[in-house]
């Protein structure tokens, strides 16, 4: 017998549409209010800046004004899926779009809980000249599963439900509290597996809608299931409330479409797929759920293009009616390789996953201070990853307490 990977397959998140009307019409002026931006803790850092950290200028407001307006659709504040996009500065109609895409690619990469309502986005803009686009309107097109009876609306009813499912997961993230990183991916895992099936159907259909979003991974309803894409987004959900640094990923595995995640653990980055470690033989029909074979994974020969991930044989035994069975799951390589997206968003450091699978084990700064410019650190002897890493706190003489650095 033998399990193959499955081929996991994914929407693509969300994807930009843009209609253009050459229209003289005259902009009214209409103030937004920006939202934050992800926190950039102490965890993340030595891997620089990730995802919408790296957005500047207009790119970074149509970013802060989609993850406002997102925000309070999805909280059932708002029904109206169309919003008048502030330019910040002269656009023309081509960059528009380009920028539009690079704003809307970090958000829905970081805001699940904001975007699982959402298929696509549409841009209709007017100018007199394609150097300078005088106003644009955005509409956040809603999923089947979310329309609202009228045109550009959400259905609020089902919108509030969704966004009670997705405040159990809140729950599951509280229950690991003061527990440490790994042990916090460790159940999440387990949560997450025990709480969705992979949705055979869904992948076969691609229709996207809830099978690619994590109010149905959440809401403990054992007739709705998910894709690769639900078990990326619910595991980096949780990650994000528990306080553990990880991301989304997607390309392929074996060739196939994929989301998986990146997690930092101990300094180092590592690949998590829940997808994989959730397993089921369609042929047997039984589950082969392979606990943390797919959990904080190094690979020998990784960089900021992709990995290997090198899975163990495993052997399975149950009794069924007084009858012993031994099922073996061979070992594989599984290959992963991210794509332009996901490359664009994070550092190479970050997609460079360790070179080697996650080990327990005490997590400890020793020797002298390595220092740049803004941090110091030390590397754990153990594992070599970054450890008491921490901003210089420069004296009145500017030389830093901890290591000594020289204030420039
Ligand atoms: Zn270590
Ligand atoms: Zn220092």
């Amino acid at each position: 017998m033998k399990v193959k990977i499955r081929k996991k397959i994914c929407s693509g998140l969300v994807a930009a549409a843009m209609m253009l009307t050459a229209l003289p019409v005259n902009a009214s002026a209409e103030m937004v209010e920006y939202s934050g931006n992800l926190p950039y803790s102490a965890k993340s850092a030595p891997f620089g800046k990730q995802g919408s950290e790296k957005l500047t200028g207009v790119v970074k407001s149509f970013y802060d004004q989609q993850l406002k307006f997102c925000k309070e659709v999805s909280e059932g504040k708002r029904t109206g899926t169309e919003f008048k996009l502030e330019l910040t500065k002269k656009v023309s109609v081509s960059k528009l779009s380009e920028y539009w895409e690079e704003a809307n690619n970090a958000f829905v990469y970081e805001y699940p809980e904001y975007s699982f309502w959402l298929t696509g986005s549409e841009i209709s803009a007017s100018y007199y000249d394609e150097s300078k686009v005088i106003s644009a309107n955005i509409n956040m097109v809603a999923s089947n599963d979310y329309k609202g009876s009228k045109e550009k609306t959400v259905d609020s009813a089902k919108i509030k439900a969704a966004a009670a499912n997705i405040k159990k997961g809140d729950k599951i993230a509280a229950k690991y509290e003061g527990k440490s990183d790994y042990e916090k991916i460790k159940g999440y895992c387990d949560e997450i597996c025990a709480l969705t099936e992979y949705n055979h159907a869904a992948a076969a259909s691609m229709e996207g809608g809830n099978p690619w979003q994590i109010p149905w991974v959440f809401d403990g309803d054992p007739k709705t299931n998910v894709v690769c894409e639900g078990y990326a987004k619910a595991f980096y959900y949780l990650c994000k409330k528990g306080g553990v640094e990880c991301f989304i990923a997607m390309g392929t595995a074996n060739g196939g479409d994929h989301m998986w995640n990146i997690a930092i653990v101990d300094g180092k980055s590592f690949l998590v797929d829940i997808t994989n470690t959730d397993g089921f033989d369609e042929d047997f029909e039984i589950d082969v759920d392979m606990p943390y074979v797919f959990l904080l994974k190094g690979a020998a020969d990784s960089n900021e293009n992709g990995c290997t991930v090198k899975t163990p044989e495993k052997k399975i035994s149950w009794k069924e009616g007084g009858k012993s069975y031994t099922y073996t799951v061979y070992a594989a390589d599984v290959k992963y390789i991210y794509d332009d997206n996901t490359r664009n968003l994070y550092s190479k450091s970050l997609l460079t996953v360790s070179k080697s699978d996650y080990t327990v084990h005490t997590h400890k700064g020793e020797g002298e201070y390595k220092t740049n410019g803004s941090y110091h650190w030390k590397n754990c002897k153990t594992c070599g990853g970054v450890a008491s890493f921490a901003s210089h706190k420069f004296d009145s003489k500017g030389v830093c307490e901890k290591c000594g650095a020289k204030k420039k």
